[in-house]
């Protein structure tokens, strides 16, 4: 929602068009006064020959985002100019400034911004039918906890940052939905919030599903009122079964020991589990697989998102993979979580890229599909719908036996 967000703080005598490069080609041709751009770490290289092409007509470029705040000298050379961190709060001067022909070269907020009073993204800017997420509405911004590989943190700084529940009501309410995603990074990263939050949701008699970590299972209110208030799915980062790997990477206040019991009773108020694991963590050897798919199906996990660590420019993980030599492909298209950018410590690279495709295979193998799903009756449709779309991403991956 970035570019709908900073569509709705742009002055009424700007026309605003959202355009996605990744759907439907570039037309340079078109007459702008200005273009921003943000982008995925992994698009990057193409956000930057777009910038330049437009560049080469004349037009002036601003991009923005978390890879080119993690980055900006690397934008710099494409763009006239760079938005460092949140954009909202220096947006309205950077179009001042273009007007008058005065461009910047940096805007860097120096505050966060203020979260009461937030602009509504103009959703009406795009086509929900191109988008999963269409409706998505953030209440929080932020985390409160600082893992080594997590860009949120190092994005929107330590402070966890949270909306008025009464303004989070209206925009959902103004979504028209029966359902939505709160795109929040840890919707339950302050239980009293969540606990208002979820409380006014009730009556909405809504659907919805959100990312959180596994501490919101031991607060038997929170969890409750989640599933009350209609969340029926949560992302849930695991990372990984091991002690040792959650200390490296900061994220020791998750427990492997508590899993089994969180799993349990989130599965008891009739929330699915969407799990995600990271591999290729200093101490995964081969065999994180194979105990790692076991782990899935023993708890019936619902569906797993798997992802390749990968470190992302502006992480602890960046900073220390560069310092000890340790990154072994700096093509920015290939930071998406699913391919080896980096030498592992105790596996070699063709180990894990292949161990990362065996186990999306065998996750989404139609008998493990419906072992899992067929936990329970309740949300059974969601969970063979959700399945069935990781599957299709599973059957484009080289398939290997292990
Ligand atoms: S808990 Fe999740 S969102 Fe928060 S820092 Fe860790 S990985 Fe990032």
């Amino acid at each position: 929602m970035a570019l709908p967000t900073i569509a709705a703080l742009t002055p009424s005598d700007w026309d605003v068009e959202i355009h996605d490069a990744r759907t439907t080609p570039v037309d340079y041709g078109k007459k702008v006064d200005l273009v921003g751009i943000t982008s995925y770490t992994a698009d990057i290289t193409n956000a930057c020959k777009i910038a330049d092409g437009f560049r080469s007509r004349g037009v002036k470029v601003v991009m923005g985002g978390v890879h080119v705040s993690a980055l900006p000298d690397e934008a710099l050379q494409h763009a006239d100019s760079v938005v460092v961190g949140e954009a909202e709060a220096v947006w309205k001067r950077l179009l001042r400034d273009c007007e008058k022909g005065e461009l910047k070269k940096i805007y860097k907020a120096d505050t966060l911004i203020e979260m009461s009073g937030m602009a509504i993204p103009r959703r009406d800017l795009l086509d929900s039918s191109m988008y999963s997420s269409f409706y998505s509405v953030q209440a929080t911004r932020g985390c409160p906890f600082n893992c080594e590989f997590c860009t949120v943190t190092a994005f929107f700084g330590q402070e966890f940052r949270v909306r008025p529940v009464e303004d989070v009501i209206e925009e959902i309410k103004g979504l028209n939905s029966k359902e939505f995603f709160f795109i929040d990074d840890n919707i339950t990263g302050r239980a009293g919030f969540a606990k208002s939050l979820f409380k006014k949701l009730i009556p909405l008699n809504l659907k919805w599903g959100g990312q959180t970590t596994l501490n919101f299972a031991k607060d038997e209110e929170l969890l409750s009122l989640y599933a009350r208030s209609g969340g029926r799915y949560a992302f849930i980062g695991f990372e990984t079964l091991s002690d040792e790997n959650l200390r490296k990477i900061s994220k020791s206040w998750n427990s492997p020991d508590g899993y089994r019991e969180a799993i349990k009773r989130i599965h008891g108020v009739g929330i699915n589990i969407v799990g995600s694991f990271i591999f290729g963590l200093d101490g995964d050897g081969p065999d994180v697989f194979e105990r790692t798919f076991n782990f899935i199906m023993e708890n019936k996990i619902d569906a797993a998102q798997f992802h390749i660590l990968t470190p992302f420019p502006g992480t602890k993980l960046y900073d220390d993979m560069v310092k000890d030599g340790r990154i072994s492909d700096s093509d920015w298209s290939k930071y998406h979580t699913g391919e080896v950018v980096f030498k592992p410590a105790k596996m070699t690279v063709r180990e894990l890229q292949e161990g990362y495709w065996w186990i999306f295979h065998k996750t989404y193998e139609m008998k493990n599909i419906l072992r899992r799903s067929l936990r329970s009756p309740r949300g059974i449709v969601y969970r063979i719908g959700t399945n069935l779309s990781y599957r299709k991403k599973a059957r484009k991956m080289s398939h290997v036996v292990l």
